[in-house]
């Protein structure tokens, strides 16, 4: 174990540049910053000019200067949490990983904690290589392909599967029953993306007004509650899943999520505005005739958020 927990910078820089290297190769601009001579290295090694060790004493070098100190401010705040503890002026010249990542690794899995880091770098790097303000970063969804894409209209591309960046939140449960899901294509229990008011009001008047695709209307679902027997299919859920809905577009725009900006423009600047928003869309979506039985389900499983 403490073994594990020490991560020589040695050990790091592997890993930490080859996802580097894999992200440069479809998105040059990878920050703010104007030039980095640690991703020049990254770029010269998909050119073929530099090999491996030479990555990697680079990358020891220089990879990490910003990265580690950084790595616990967010919007300009510390965070009380911390992943690891610096340690490259002690003995193991690295870091030291902490309980609270060991408890995130085994809370979402190694597999989901990887996707859902990927669906967050893929939208932050769509942000800087659009040269947008984050402001004006409103991300799609394609609900053919199930993936949120860039909000360039005239050649609107793919960034990130939906699951990936929904599960986050939900590490692995069902939104309405807490049921175990998967976002793993493939899987016998690949969960739905869901439309929380359902698609089928994009042919009524409410359609028109707000954008039902939008990600503050997407949430995983089981197969069971999503299209089973007694599952929601195009009812409206009821009111305590509407809290719920509005509890998890707060988190994600509390914590800084890459969706915050999408979620801010299409709900309301502020919580107050969001949370008028989101009981308007549920009166009016009720009065369709959709919601007048408000759709429930037990829970299978412990309250997992
Ligand atoms: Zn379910």
């Amino acid at each position: 174990m403490q073994q594990r927990e020490e991560v020589p910078l040695e050990d790091l820089a592997e890993p930490f540049s080859r996802h580097l290297c894999e992200h440069l190769r479809h998105t040059d601009r990878q920050g703010t910053f104007e030039r980095s001579r640690f991703l020049d290295a990254c770029r010269a090694f998909n050119r073929g000019e530099i090999d491996a060790d030479e990555l990697r004493d680079t990358t020891v070098r220089l990879g990490f200067q910003n990265v580690i100190d950084a790595f616990h401010v967010v919007g300009n705040e510390p965070l009380e949490v911390r992943f690891f503890e610096d340690e490259r002026r002690g003995h193991i010249r690295g870091i030291r990983l902490t309980d609270d990542l060991l408890q995130l690794v085994e809370s979402l899995g190694p597999d989901d904690l990887s996707a859902e880091a990927e669906a967050r770098w893929r939208l932050v790097e769509t942000a800087w290589s659009l040269g947008l303000p984050a402001h004006m970063l409103t991300i799609g969804y394609d609900s053919g392909r199930e993936v949120l894409l860039t909000p360039d209209r005239t050649r609107r591309k793919a960034i990130t599967p939906a699951r990936d960046a929904l599960n986050g939140y939900q590490r692995g449960h069902c939104f309405y029953c807490f049921d175990a899901i998967s976002v793993e294509p493939g899987t016998p229990d690949l969960a739905h993306v869901d439309h929380f008011f359902p698609h089928v009001l994009k042919r009524t008047e409410l359609g028109t007004r707000v954008n039902l695709d939008g990600v503050w209307n997407l949430v995983l679902a089981c197969q069971r509650c999503n299209a089973g027997p007694e599952g929601k299919w195009m009812r409206v859920p009821a009111l305590q899943y509407l809290d719920r809905l509005h509890r998890r577009n707060e988190y994600l725009i509390q914590s800084r999520h890459p969706l915050r900006e999408t979620l801010m423009q299409q709900t309301g600047a502020s919580e107050q505005r969001r949370r008028e928003f989101l009981d308007a869309v549920f009166n009016e979506a009720r009065h369709t005739g959709l919601g007048l039985v408000p759709w429930e389900t037990p829970p299978r499983g412990p309250q997992a958020f």
